[in-house]
């Protein structure tokens, strides 16, 4: 831990993508390395920096500072690198003669620009992966994808006439992977889709690092894990990063140092404190997924007509187009007053962390997935887009501990599902292996762990290494 006054070993600057699932994974990062003795630098950008104070989170002490990138980007397309490279290239030269000046770059993977600003300013970097190392892999194959012709998609019927059922059985340490399981921005039939060529080229550039950290453990992703090293520059996983967090002596100093984008309710933790242990079916579908009001009313009465405790989280935005809050039926909300409690952010982590919580209906966010894994929490997947089809595929095909929700939500399924894993014997099972996976993961961030050696030799080969 760096402490007031105390000479810092170096100073990190930390470049995230500008969204919150992104920031998360990247702020935590950040505290390994400020409990490492580094001075941090972390930049968000001019309105997300705007949110995070509205929100409530002021608290930098003065070994961790945020600093704006003043550029006026929105994530609406995701073409941010041409606004925001310049902007950051002039921060970062007035932070060189900051004191003291900065030694090393930690960035997003979906920030390739940080490559060359790294290099004109001889400064050592890595590339931080915040999203699952499956799904990248799935992101560094779109390119060969795109050679062969299997994507973009022909015609929009491709989507429903059962060619994503296609086997894709080329791509180094995946097995029995499907087209619909890989990252879904393939799913155009425009080559010149933004995102999906965006997706492409950030990959690739993945290629001319010299450091790439991926969030997540050595046993979880063996297989993929061993494939990204033959491909990649030196890969550190250093999963879960919650973990890590855990074991910092004195971590109290630095938990005020907050992230959400969104004001937390805290009174969901009251609420929690009074169910049974293991009652609760938690929801939340993350920061960037859309429903449509049909899908948010079939989830309602899904949850409803499972008779299960359960707190939903809905971001007052999630409804694209439709005035904010999202408003649920009046009658679900009266049917289930008594035993549930709909909010519109919470502390994630807590209460995925609170005993009262069984299990987590989620859209596979890979933090979600790993916060999940961390506390050993059993999910239901309903997967949106980018790697969370890939996400899901593992969570229920690979590690036994998640079960999936058709992409056309039905009340029905949904009900089923939730009753399967609060109480059937299927639960059960899945409740075991997400044992199973967390005490492997406490293992790997434990002292001695493969992600705690993986942590001290990314700071020996990079971090330190100016
Ligand atoms: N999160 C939170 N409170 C909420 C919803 C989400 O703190 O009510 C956090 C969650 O803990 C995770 C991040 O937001 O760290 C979401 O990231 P994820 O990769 O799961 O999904 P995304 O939002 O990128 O789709």
């Amino acid at each position: 831990m760096l402490w007031e006054g105390e000479e810092a070993k170096g100073h990190a600057v930390c470049l995230p993508f500008p969204a919150q699932g992104h920031i998360n994974a990247m702020l935590k990062v950040a505290k390994l390395l400020h409990s490492k003795g580094l001075h941090i630098t972390f930049l968000h950008t001019q309105s997300n920096h705007d949110r995070l104070f509205f929100a409530g989170h002021h608290h930098q002490p003065t070994s961790f500072r945020f600093e704006p990138v003043p550029a006026d980007i929105t994530l609406d397309h995701p073409l941010i690198h041409g606004p925001l490279r310049q902007p950051t290239r002039s921060l970062l030269e007035r932070l060189m003669s900051a004191t003291p000046p900065p030694t090393c770059i930690v960035a997003d993977v979906f920030m390739s620009f940080s490559l060359e600003l790294a290099a004109e300013l001889g400064l050592p970097h890595a590339f931080l992966c915040p999203v699952s190392p499956c799904g990248f892999m799935g992101f560094l194959h779109y390119k060969d994808l795109m050679d062969r012709g299997i994507v973009p998609l022909t015609s929009e019927s491709d989507l429903t006439n059962g060619y994503l059922e296609t086997v894709i059985d080329w791509i180094p340490g995946m097995k029995n992977i499907r087209l619909r399981d890989l990252p879904s921005y393939f799913r155009t039939t425009d080559r010149n889709d933004c995102l999906m060529n965006f997706c492409r080229d950030e990959a690739q550039a993945a290629l001319r690092a010299s450091a790439i950290i991926v969030h997540t453990f050595e046993d979880l992703e063996h297989a993929v894990l061993d494939a990204l090293s033959s491909i990649l520059p030196p890969v550190y996983p250093i999963g879960p990063l919650d973990l890590l967090l855990s074991q910092i002596p004195d971590r109290e100093s630095i938990e005020p140092i907050r992230s959400s984008l969104w004001e937390e309710d805290s009174s969901c933790i009251d609420w929690l404190e009074g169910r049974e242990p293991g009652s609760v079916m938690y929801v939340n579908f993350g920061s960037i997924a859309n429903l449509t009001i049909q899908q948010l009313t079939e989830f309602a009465w899904g949850i409803a007509n499972s008779g299960c405790g359960f707190l939903w989280v809905i971001r007052p935005d999630i409804v694209k187009g439709e005035p904010e809050p999202a408003a649920l039926p009046a009658e679900f909300l009266a049917e289930t007053s008594r035993r549930g409690l709909v909010t519109t952010w919470c502390r994630q982590e807590d209460v995925l962390g609170h005993p009262s919580v069984g299990g987590f209906l989620t859209h596979c966010g890979w933090n979600s997935t790993m916060e999940a894994v961390s506390v050993g929490v059993p999910l239901i997947c309903w997967p949106v887009l980018a790697e969370q089809q890939t996400n899901c595929r593992y969570l229920c095909d690979e590690w036994g501990m998640g079960l999936e929700i058709g992409e056309d939500v039905r009340r029905g399924e949904v009900e089923e599902k939730i009753r399967e894993l609060m109480g059937g014997e299927k639960g059960v099972e899945m409740r075991k292996n997400a044992i199973k996976w967390k005490e492997s993961a406490c293992r790997a961030a434990g002292p001695g762990g493969k992600s705690s050696l993986h942590l001290e030799r990314l700071l020996k080969d990079v971090i330190f290494s100016r």
